[in-house]
């Protein structure tokens, strides 16, 4: 079945995302009280989160300070002066009737995130904005059948929405924008991107047009919390829409949800139903103002930042682009890395920890935090193979070794005999013995067979159980096979 409603070559996918990033604080927007997650049902509610009458919100200058960071980290423009609204609508968990928001003077204005394709080139996408807002409550609907709880802890946590251009083609991109945007976050320690817990999560919107057509009407699909649901969205709504327009039908705006049971999208409301919030500037709080000596000391205290690694990481390493934007795409990694490297060979190590070292982490579950292999223990590893004390065929046996009892790297390679044969007379002597053994293959390679080349020396790493050094049993081989 080759319907054309499936053939996406005439079509190109627009995407936009806003994604709420919730600020690593300790304490609330406007309030003092504990943002801890996991605690008992309304155990972290002040006056000012359950809006008690009279109750007057304060600012928290350390998550204004996180916004700015972040926002110096995405690039884009600080507003010297923004204003807070109060975004009104009626649900359970929101007891004040209304939200302290951001709408038309955010705190930060345009900036961009750059992107690296799988096929080296770059891809910029651009942020509209950033703005302050405090997170709701949370309604609990399936505790008992009877009635509907409110939980409030989360009622006033300061949240970061941050909007992105529609530059976004395929689901491929908006994968890749996500993740390099909590890496930066991460970076900067604004949010803990963690999406389970749901620090951070997306609202995608998406609309498909022509090649060369204007933009057409987009929908809205709410508040998905995966990297992995975000891009199934985006699958399922583009081929929707673009099946719809074919079918000679218009799309309509409006809001969708994500049903990850079922892959699909489905309509929660549409644009005349949508609400009408009825902004204005909250009387209680003051215009922001900041000041730029206040800006310039946050901008010095910025960290590196994952582009700029990147390029150091290529010219001070001498490592591909590719391993390098591998390395630094998880800061943890990035600072292992320059741990185990100092005077050692950069693409040795590399390759071991992106190769062996990654592979056993992942096979057991574990983290550069929680594993037994610290950078140190992985650097005297990769000291063995450095110094041909061991192969690197003989290392990952000893590092799942070292994963699974924490000890040295040359307790190991002692212990279990591990140590290379690096001496030429007891190399030979090897040779010798698994040629006169295989006098017949020995002939059918000196008479054209030279596949062979290979069976001999595994025949040699089997009699040594793979001690022997590789490079020496080739050039012996070599020698003593070329001989008349
Ligand atoms: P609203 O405030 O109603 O959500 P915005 O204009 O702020 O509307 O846009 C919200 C998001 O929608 C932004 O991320 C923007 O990039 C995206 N967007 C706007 N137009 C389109 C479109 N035609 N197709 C896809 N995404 C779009
Ligand atoms: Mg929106």
């Amino acid at each position: 079945m080759t319907s054309k409603a499936n053939n996406n070559l005439n079509w190109e996918i627009i995407i936009g995302l806003e994604v709420h990033a919730q600020v690593v604080s300790n304490s609330k927007l406007f309030s003092g009280m504990s943002t801890t997650y996991g605690g008992e049902p309304n155990t972290q509610v002040s006056y000012i989160d359950a809006a008690f009458p009279g109750m007057l919100p304060v600012i928290n200058k350390f998550c204004i300070e996180q916004a700015v960071r972040t926002g110096l980290g995405l690039k884009a423009k600080i507003n010297m002066e923004s204003v807070f609204d109060r975004k009104n609508y009626f649900y359970a968990d929101l007891p004040a009737g209304y939200q302290i928001s951001q709408f038309e003077n955010p705190i930060v204005g345009k900036g961009q995130v750059i992107l690296d394709m799988p096929d080296g080139t770059i891809r910029e996408i651009g942020i509209t904005r950033l703005h302050l807002e405090q997170d709701a409550g949370k309604s609990i609907h399936d505790s008992n059948s009877a009635n509907s709880y409110v939980d409030l802890n989360r009622a006033g946590i300061a949240l970061m929405e941050i909007v992105s251009e529609p530059d976004m083609r395929s689901s491929e991109e908006a994968g890749l924008f996500l993740k390099k945007l909590r890496t930066i976050l991460r970076y900067l320690g604004t949010c803990d991107g963690n999406m389970e817990q749901g620090s951070m999560r997306a609202d995608v919107n998406v609309s498909v047009r022509r090649y060369g057509e204007e933009l057409g009407t987009r929908c809205e699909i709410k508040n998905v919390n995966s990297i992995r649901f975000v891009q199934q969205a985006i699958e399922y709504e583009s081929k929707r829409q673009i099946k719809e327009i074919e079918l000679g039908n218009k799309i309509v705006q409006e809001t969708r949800l994500f049903d990850p049971k079922n892959f699909e999208t489905r309509p929660m409301r549409s644009k005349e139903e949508s609400h009408d919030y009825r902004y204005f500037p909250d009387p209680d709080l003051l215009p922001l103002k900041l000041s730029q000596t206040w800006i310039d000391q946050i901008s010095k205290s910025l960290p590196e930042l994952p582009d700029d690694r990147k390029q150091r990481f290529c010219s001070e390493y001498g490592l591909s682009i590719y391993d390098s934007g591998l390395l630094v795409d998880d800061k943890e990694t990035a600072d292992f890395f320059e741990e185990v490297v100092l005077k050692r060979d950069p693409k040795l190590v590399a390759n071991i920890v992106l190769g062996d070292f990654y592979g056993f982490l992942n096979k057991l579950g574990q983290n550069i935090n929680n594993s037994r292999v610290s950078s140190k223990s992985l650097g005297e590893l990769i000291d063995l193979i450095s110094n041909k004390i061991i192969s690197g065929r003989i290392s990952k046996e000893v590092l799942e070794i070292m994963f699974q009892t924490g000890q040295s790297p040359k307790e190991i390679v002692e212990e279990k005999g591990l140590k290379q044969i690096s001496n030429i007379d007891e190399i030979e002597k090897i040779v010798d013995t698994i040629l006169d053994e295989n006098i017949e293959k020995v002939n059918e390679f000196k008479n054209g067979k030279e596949k062979l080349f290979g069976f001999f020396v595994g025949q040699v790493m089997k009699k040594t159980e793979g001690k022997a050094n590789p490079q020496l049993v080739n050039e012996i081989l070599t020698k003593k096979l070329n001989k008349n």
